[in-house]
């Protein structure tokens, strides 16, 4: 689960959050949407502790996020323990960042075997699992310039799913791709949230792919959240005025 409370963020004198509040519950998926430059991605990279908030405070699974508690006071928690809390979640981008030079393979086990302390062989064997679900499996031994985009991306998320984590981010990750390779890519993510208990983010500009794998939209502007609520709510019958400006903009 996933708890921001009074969350700010600025950077110098650009607010890019205000005051936002919001849980995902274990299991759920939640999509955000919302104009470039509304915050999503910034919600995501808060998450996964590649910036800090200016003010609030962010819960992983019932954990505080970079702050601990001592007596009554928030204070900088340690490192070990940042980075165990971190390492529930995993994240996929919108470009792919696989490491050029390994092959699809030695990407997908590096971080086990060097961060989890996984066996080798053991990292192997789940990754051709993971490459079999992604629809890869004969890619094993290819580089990543061999790949299409797709392919690429597939991997990338074969990748993160690797460390076992129990939220994943996902931040728009098909907008670097050709049009005739998003469907390939969205539809390993719908069936993740299908299949998997994982408790999901996902920022998209895909608004049918929003509409059927989340559970609940957020839809945001200006750094703050507009509303929430079921796709169906949201997409046929949104409350604020700034929604369906929004909704009629991009549908
Ligand atoms: P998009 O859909 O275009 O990715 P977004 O909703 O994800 O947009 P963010 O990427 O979260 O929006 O960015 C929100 C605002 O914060 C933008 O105006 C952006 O320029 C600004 N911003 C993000 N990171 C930084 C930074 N490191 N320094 C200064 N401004 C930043």
């Amino acid at each position: 689960s996933v708890r921001f409370t009074s969350i700010s963020k600025s950077f110098g004198e650009i607010k890019v959050l205000q005051d936002v509040s919001f849980d995902v519950a274990a299991g759920e998926k939640l999509a955000l949407i919302g104009p470039s430059g509304s915050g999503k991605t910034t919600i995501l990279r808060l998450l996964m502790t590649l910036e800090t908030p200016t003010s609030g405070t962010i819960e992983v699974n019932g954990e505080l996020l970079g702050l601990r508690r001592v007596g009554g006071k928030l204070v900088p928690d340690r490192p070990a323990h940042i980075r165990e809390v971190r390492r529930q979640i995993g994240m996929v981008f919108q470009q792919f960042n696989l490491f050029p030079h390994m092959t699809v393979m030695a990407n997908i086990i590096e971080a086990p075997v060097q961060v989890l302390g996984m066996e080798r062989t053991e990292a192997e064997a789940q990754a051709m699992q993971l490459l079999q679900a992604v629809g890869l499996a004969e890619k094993a031994s290819s580089f990543p310039r061999q790949l299409s985009g797709g392919q690429q991306q597939r991997v990338a998320i074969a990748r993160a799913l690797a460390l076992r984590p129990r939220i994943m981010l996902f931040d728009e990750i098909t907008s670097a791709l050709d049009p005739e390779l998003i469907g390939e890519v969205l539809n390993v993510v719908r069936q993740l949230a299908r299949d998997t208990g994982m408790t999901m983010l996902i920022v998209t500009h895909e608004m049918n792919f929003a509409r059927d794998v989340a559970d609940r939209v957020m839809f945001m502007a200006d750094g703050r959240i507009v509303e929430t609520g079921s796709p169906e709510q949201i997409f046929t019958d949104p409350q604020n005025e700034r929604t369906r400006q929004f909704l009629r903009a991009v549908l």
